[in-house]
């Protein structure tokens, strides 16, 4: 991955597809939806829902919150939330920004494609294996997949 610059680097690039995601939203609301953060969505099971997410995503959520904050999936609700509210609003996953309520399911679909686009393509610049899993799975592998994969320690992780 390039060692902490590399780190660095990958962090950066999501941030800058996390911004397109909100400049894409701002210019096109009625596509967009409008999220009221009810929080229903967050819990998969009840909502019938899954939200997959990549390992660049991953890497930025753990430089942003450090290792060691990463949370199992233990049952079918994202282990951000806290009652209705995301405990990572800022550090949210590409599936969360692009999903809202009465949005364009084609334009949301469109985003999410040219978004998962550029994710994988970072994997490959940064050598990073490339994954699409569900949030469950995701979390679960993380740590030994992707950091350990790359020769690296997690961004935050005080054995590294
Ligand atoms: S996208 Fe819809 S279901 Fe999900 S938190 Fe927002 S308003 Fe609630
Ligand atoms: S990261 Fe936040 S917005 Fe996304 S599913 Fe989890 S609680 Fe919901």
């Amino acid at each position: 991955m390039g060692g902490p610059e590399g780190f660095r680097r990958l962090v950066e690039e999501v941030a800058a597809i996390y911004e397109w995601i909100e400049a894409r939203k701002q210019q096109d609301p009625a596509r967009a939806g409008r999220c009221q953060a009810c929080g229903a969505c967050c819990d998969f099971a009840a909502y019938e829902h899954r939200l997959f997410v990549t390992p660049p995503e991953l890497v930025f959520l753990a430089a942003r919150l450090g290792a060691r904050e990463l949370r199992q999936m233990t049952d079918g609700r994202c282990p951000y939330q806290q009652g209705a509210a995301c405990t990572v609003h800022e550090q949210r996953f590409a599936g969360c920004r692009i999903f809202g309520c009465g949005g364009n399911p084609e334009s949301q679909s469109e985003w999410s494609e040219e978004a998962l686009r550029r994710l994988k393509a970072l994997c490959e610049e940064f050598g990073v294996p490339y994954r699409y899993q569900d949030l469950a799975a995701a979390l679960a592998e993380f740590r030994t997949d992707t950091c350990r994969s790359a020769a690296e320690p997690c961004p935050g992780d005080g054995a590294g």
